[in-house]
């Protein structure tokens, strides 16, 4: 038998009151892909992360999280979850990155449980992967916006998910870094199988890393290959986005099957 998907929605409607955001999205994630999910402003891409991650329920639909309904998945630390605003702490904020990515294994701990006796390897295998081990003691609120966002990865990572979704993680990165984060990104889906799911405005500069598009505004207008989505003509692409979006420019050919 095949493995499950990772995620799959089936016919999933949310709405905030009287205001339909989501309407009949059915999505399925598998195990490395790596998705963009492009929509403009407004269009929902944060609200169907929260509808994966269980912050909200549909007004209808499904979801499975591994094959499981998402209402009986215990396994919520398979799933890791950056918001948009996470790398925004002050000078003085009173944490070492190390206790930021260790708070990372309440999840798996739960709160007010001690951590984990190889907690250390663990945040110290973290902060490896997102190449921040030489600022381990140093105080969070002393780093760059693109330091914190990766530091905040690693607090994703030392629970060990299967998946991780981000929300814009690169608001507040300045330019010049944002091809490096990227670069850390692909290497954690190639090297460690890690599923992403990433909601972006940086199109061109995530292209060569990702596999699939999901192009989203309240409904999902396409969702394949980053190859198929180019091939898509400039009338599709207005009637989605609202006004003409560009093909991907760096796109290599095909995608991880
Ligand atoms: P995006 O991430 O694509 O910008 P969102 O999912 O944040 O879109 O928002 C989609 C729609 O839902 C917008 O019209 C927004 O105003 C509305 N919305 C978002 N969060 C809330 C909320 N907590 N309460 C009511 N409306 C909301």
């Amino acid at each position: 038998m095949n493995a499950p998907y990772d995620i799959e929605l089936h016919n999933v409607s949310f709405q905030y009151d009287q205001n339909i955001v989501l309407k009949n999205i059915s999505l399925q994630v598998k195990q490395g892909d790596f998705l963009a999910v492009l929509g403009p402003n407004g269009s929902g891409k944060s609200t169907l992360l929260k509808i994966i991650l269980g912050l909200l329920k549909p007004t209808s639909g499904t979801v499975d999280l591994f094959g499981e309904k998402s209402r009986d998945f215990k396994k919520r630390e398979w799933l890791g979850y950056v918001s948009q605003k996470s790398n925004a702490f002050n000078t003085g904020f009173p944490a070492t990155v190390y206790e930021v990515v260790q708070s990372g294994l309440v999840k798996k701990t739960g709160l007010f449980k001690n951590f984990p006796k190889d907690s250390f390897q663990r945040v110290e295998k973290a902060l490896n992967s997102v190449g921040m081990i030489d600022f381990m003691n140093q105080s969070i609120g002393e780093l760059s916006g693109g330091q914190q966002q990766r530091v905040f990865i690693a607090r994703a990572l030392v629970a060990e998910p299967k998946c991780l979704i981000l929300d814009e993680p690169t608001v507040g990165i300045d330019h010049q870094h944002v091809q490096s984060f990227y670069n850390m990104l692909a290497e954690l889906n190639r090297e460690q199988n890690l599923t992403l799911i990433l909601v972006t405005h940086d199109v061109d500069t995530v292209s060569s890393k990702i596999s699939h598009v999901a192009c989203l505004n309240q409904t999902i207008h396409f969702h394949g290959f980053k190859n198929e989505f180019n091939q898509l003509s400039d009338e599709d692409r207005q009637a989605w986005y609202g006004h003409s979006v560009r093909k991907i420019h760096h796109a290599k050919s095909g995608g991880t099957q």
